[in-house]
């Protein structure tokens, strides 16, 4: 990753690499585990080295992938954990954190998320949270899946303004975020982790994508995530087990988007015009 490659600065006055790396469907299989684990420590190498993982993947079985491919390379990656909102109490996430630092064979998370809102008070999980970075067991922590009430609710509490990130859905099909929390999140330099940002393959077949990617000489998916990565504050998260589409992803931060192709973008791709639910995947 060059120089100019684009970056994130958190609340914390860390820079992160704005393209990251997602985990997500790695573990499942014993078979593909050689595979994963090389895909990581590729991504690392090429600069993709903030690394999303959650204890919901693969029962921790991608914590486990993440965890090996991080020997001897813990101190390039910047990790990313989640916990899961049953468990989100004070003692339960106090115990997960614990759980996903021995599946992730390290000491510290750099970043640890709660996975989506559940029944726990927001106050009790931000305690635990506060409480798991002054053990050092976590640097930062932050959310997911939370739509504006519940940020605005979030950081109305205690400590809630230590919120360093929301991770959510948000590719060229699902723009509704640009209504709202994008622009929410951006005034108060939260950064937004845009997850499925090739919504899982499912944008790529898009005939204008294809039209602008062959302008590019680049592919669909490369367009789509250099779409994301012209926002600030917006980091996406590509996940693939297979080093080529890696390089393919990586390549995204060399394409540059014309005011015609945004243009284009738009018409294939509308942003919103009112206010969206959040969408989940
Ligand atoms: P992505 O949009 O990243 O797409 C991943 C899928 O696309 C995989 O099947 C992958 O297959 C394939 N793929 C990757 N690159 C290419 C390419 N260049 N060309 C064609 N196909 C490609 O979806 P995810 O849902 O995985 O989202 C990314 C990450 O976000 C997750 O892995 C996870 O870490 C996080 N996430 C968080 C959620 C949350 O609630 N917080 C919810 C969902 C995801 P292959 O591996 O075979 O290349």
């Amino acid at each position: 990753m060059d120089d100019n490659a684009p970056v994130i600065t958190l609340k914390n006055g860390l820079d992160l690499p704005a393209l990251g790396f997602g985990t997500w469907m790695m573990g499942e299989n014993a078979a593909h585990a050689g595979d994963e684990v090389k895909a990581v420590r590729r991504a690392i190498e090429l600069g993709m080295r903030v690394i999303d993982t959650a204890e919901m993947y693969a029962h921790g079985g991608s914590e486990r992938i993440v965890g090996e491919a991080l020997q001897g390379l813990r101190g390039e990656a910047f990790l990313v954990s989640k916990v899961l909102p049953s468990n989100a109490s004070y003692n339960g996430a106090i115990r997960a954190c614990e759980e996903s630092l021995k599946r992730l064979r390290t000491d510290q998370i750099d970043l640890y998320l709660l996975h989506w809102r559940g029944g726990t008070p927001l106050s009790e999980t931000v305690w635990a949270f506060e409480t798991l970075k002054q053990q050092g067991k976590i640097a930062a922590w932050g959310v997911s899946n939370f739509d504006v009430e519940d940020m605005e609710e979030l950081l109305s509490l205690e400590n809630g303004e230590n919120c360093v990130a929301n991770q959510v859905l948000y590719n060229l099909s699902r723009r509704g975020i640009e209504y709202d929390l994008l622009p929410w999140c951006q005034s108060r330099n939260i950064a937004v982790m845009a997850y499925s940002p090739i919504e899982q393959g499912r944008v790529l077949h898009s005939p204008e994508l294809i039209h602008i990617a062959k302008a590019h000489q680049a592919t669909p998916a490369q367009i789509a995530l250099a779409f994301l990565l012209e926002r600030e504050g917006v980091m996406p998260i590509p996940k693939t087990s297979n080093l080529q589409r890696l390089a393919e992803n990586a390549g995204a931060l060399e394409i540059e988007l014309t005011e015609d192709d945004l243009e284009r973008l738009d018409r294939a791709f509308p942003p919103p015009v009112s206010k969206m639910p959040l969408e989940m995947i």
